[in-house]
């Protein structure tokens, strides 16, 4: 009974615990003009057993592709797929799944925090370099200090770039503080990804940082996360501006939900 409260109260974030459930999201969307990318809720996997299922589960999902909304993606963290076990298997699986994807879809890698992200951007590379760059996609981390170099790094592979402010608590020596210092940042990395003539998009709910990059930079692509601010979604429809927005499921949906109630309280 409190499980299901609790995931009643989580739906607004949470698209539900399967990929039905999903599914039927990325419909609604689909009909608002609204594309998707759907993620398997899943992080810090350390059994490899449990890497196998996942890797299978995502080899499902892209097979689905073909039957969702053109322009559908998949999002995936690669802790959940075995990065702190064994990255180079970790490598291989992405690949795999990156492989299975359709033509036209990508599968977009989440950034974790700031201890993990160089063995993210080497799974990354391995598999834009194994030809597979232009279904791939990276995200990167206005706040922190290293994700000048990153950017640049990911754009040399080709990779496509999904630019968002940092979710993570990190200490002062790899990450700039939130509020202006990282809102700074996320401007200079966009107008960088833009002089590189980069595949990206503006994955923030900051209305002031969108709009300045938007009238400074066109009609960027904007990626919202599913249940935060979606009033302001019709509008960027109207004026013609490609919006997606992250849809998450799955069993393990309770930390996420906890991280997404303590933003929506400026934590
Ligand atoms: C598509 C997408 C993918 C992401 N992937 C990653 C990732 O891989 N790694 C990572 O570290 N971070 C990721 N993030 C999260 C991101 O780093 C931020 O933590 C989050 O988006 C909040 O920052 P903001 O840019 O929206 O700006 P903020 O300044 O935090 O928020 C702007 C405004 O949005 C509203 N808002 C923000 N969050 C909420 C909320 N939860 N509920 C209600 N209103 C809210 C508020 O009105 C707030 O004033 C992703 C974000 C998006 C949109």
């Amino acid at each position: 009974m409190t499980e299901r409260l609790a995931i009643r109260a989580a739906s607004r974030y949470v698209a539900g615990t399967t990929l039905d459930h999903a599914v039927a999201v990325v419909g609604r969307l689909s009909a608002t003009g609204v594309a998707s990318s759907v993620d398997m809720f899943g992080e810090w996997v350390r059994d490899a057993s449990t890497v196998d299922r996942v890797r299978d589960d995502y080899l499902a999902l892209a097979g689905r592709l073909a039957d969702l909304p053109a322009n559908t993606w998949i999002s995936i963290d690669l802790s959940h797929l075995g990065l702190d076990i064994d990255p180079a298997r970790c490598a291989d699986y992405l690949t795999a799944i990156t492989r299975a994807v359709p033509t036209g879809h990508r599968v977009q890698v989440g950034a974790e925090d700031a201890r993990r992200a160089d063995a993210v951007l080497d799974c990354v590379t391995a598999t834009a370099a194994a030809g597979l760059g232009d279904r791939l996609g990276a995200t990167v981390q206005a706040n922190l200090r290293r994700s000048p170099r990153d950017v640049e790094r990911l754009v040399d592979a080709g990779v496509h770039v999904r630019l968002v402010k940092g979710a993570f608590v990190e200490p002062a020596s790899d990450a700039l503080s939130y509020g202006e210092e990282t809102d700074i940042a996320y401007l200079r990395l966009a107008h960088r990804l833009a002089e590189r003539g980069a595949e990206f998009c503006l994955a923030t709910h900051d209305g002031v940082v969108r709009e300045a990059l938007l009238a400074g930079l066109g009609p960027l692509p904007v990626e919202q996360l599913l249940g935060v601010r979606p009033e302001i979604r019709d509008d960027l429809v109207e004026r013609g501006i490609p919006v997606r927005v992250y849809v998450p499921y799955g069993p393990d949906w309770f930390r996420y939900w906890m991280r997404r109630v303590a933003e929506s309280r400026g934590a």
